[in-house]
């Protein structure tokens, strides 16, 4: 007799999600370091925990009740002060931003907003990996394209890693309902050209489709790079639904409030989704963040802007890991946004003896073995492409730099004596 109570066909196969194996790895090897999923090890800025502490405890009990279903007022206000002058728009506190339970729920609230059964949504690879399993979620069909790394040695920055224009091109027809953009992105770091997204733009109108923008890294783009929102570009206000993080913009990802905006009739699908789905999101985190802006929205002309000086922050640990990973037998990329540094192992084959890890792909025996040998927990990269083409991401691990400056210290020393060990044998 069929099993009645198995998962849902269309869920597939029901695979194991990395981050649920790597935290629970973390937890059992107790890697000396842990470089894998993407959060900081130290605190957000002052001011953002102090306005989570007073609004918890403070004289308004309000703050700690229902709010809003789309939004709390007054952080919707404060995203519209935010991002209008980044789009040249004044957005619509009311009808055009939506506040959700992290980027996650943005990301699922326009994909089941707007997917309808058969319908195509392109996929660019590497991708955040539950994009895949949304998309299925709603019935669609995801078409996936990888980024091809055009350079093999010598300096490699994420700018290197490009789209065929031909194949996406071709992936485009009368059955795409949505192309999903991440800039920038995870894991590579890589921050798309006006070229890149006036192509994809392009192809856009040209097929009636929608751009999903996740752009939760917007922040953490390293000089000379700019970030450039999709939506910022000629005629694709009608169809461009941009996705943020809280998480990833104040340094708090345990908080897990994302928001979209979007015009407000594309707006609409998404809110019948979180109305059903979420209802509201965590008030007073919500009302933490609003203040949260409002302080940096104050200084936003100053240097201490934390939406500028983050970057500035991060830039010498990217510096550091990078040439830590190098002197070490990687060959990295450089990311040019981001927290995520994707770095080929190949060169450490002969070091690293692979043969009784059990996973299928090589990364995941690199990185499981790499933990338990060196005591640095990294992401296996093939987690973020399709069954079809994970061997694509095989040759590499992603190391996550956004830790203490001592923590990536001990990284460069437990690789360096790793290295030295082995060498010795
Ligand atoms: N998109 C990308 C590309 C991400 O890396 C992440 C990881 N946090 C998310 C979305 C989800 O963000 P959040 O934690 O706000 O749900
Ligand atoms: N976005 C983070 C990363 O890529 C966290 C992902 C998650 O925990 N699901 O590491």
């Amino acid at each position: 007799m069929a099993d009645k109570f198995k998962l849902p066909a269309r869920y597939g196969d029901g695979e194991k999600s990395v981050w649920v194996e790597y935290i629970q790895l973390a937890a059992e090897y107790k890697p000396a370091v842990n470089l894998g999923q993407g959060f900081p090890d130290y605190h957000a800025p002052d001011h953002v925990l102090k306005a989570l502490s007073n609004t918890a405890l403070g004289e308004n009990p309000l703050a700690n009740q229902y709010t809003r279903g789309f939004g709390h007022p007054k952080l919707v206000q404060n995203l519209a002060k935010l991002y209008s002058p980044l789009i040249s728009r004044n957005l619509d506190p009311q009808n055009e931003i939506l506040v959700t339970a992290g980027a996650y729920e943005a990301l699922y609230s326009a994909i089941l907003g707007h997917v309808e059964v058969g319908d195509e949504v392109i996929v660019i690879e590497p991708f955040f990996d539950c994009y895949d399993f949304m998309i299925k979620c709603a019935g669609g069909v995801p078409r996936f394209i990888p980024l091809k790394q055009k350079k093999k040695s010598g300096t490699i920055t994420s700018a290197d890693w490009v789209l065929d224009e031909k194949e996406l091109a071709g992936l485009f027809n009368s059955k795409t309902k949505m192309i999903i953009v991440n800039t920038p992105h995870n894991p590579l770091g890589k921050v798309f050209t006006m070229e890149e997204l006036t192509f994809i733009a392009n192809l856009c109108k040209k097929y009636n489709v929608l751009c999903l923008s996740d752009e939760v890294y917007e922040w953490m783009v390293y000089e000379p790079k700019k970030h450039i929102r999709m939506v910022t570009l000629p005629d694709m206000w009608e169809r461009t639904i941009t996705v943020g993080s809280a998480g990833k913009t104040f340094s708090v990802t345990g908080w897990k409030i994302g928001w979209a905006y979007a015009n407000p009739k594309l707006m609409r699908n998404l809110q019948v989704i979180h109305q059903n789905c979420v209802y509201t999101c965590c008030t007073p985190i919500q009302e933490a963040i609003s203040k949260a802006l409002e302080y940096e929205l104050a200084r936003r002309d100053t240097p201490e802007y934390y939406m500028h000086s983050l970057a500035r922050e991060l830039q010498p640990k990217r510096d550091f890991l990078i040439k830590a990973l190098t002197d070490n037998g990687f060959n990295p990329t450089i990311p040019e946004a981001g927290y995520f540094i994707v770095a080929d192992w190949t060169k450490l084959a002969n070091k690293i003896d692979l043969s009784k890890e059990k996973d299928q792909y090589k990364d995941y025996r690199f990185t499981k073995k790499f933990a338990k040998e060196v005591g640095v927990l990294a992401i296996p990269p093939a987690a973020f492409y399709s069954k079809e083409h994970k061997h694509l991401g095989e040759n590499y691990a992603r190391f996550c730099f956004i830790k203490k400056d001592e923590n990536l210290a001990l990284t460069e020393k437990l690789m360096r004596d790793w290295n030295e060990k082995k060498s010795k044998l």
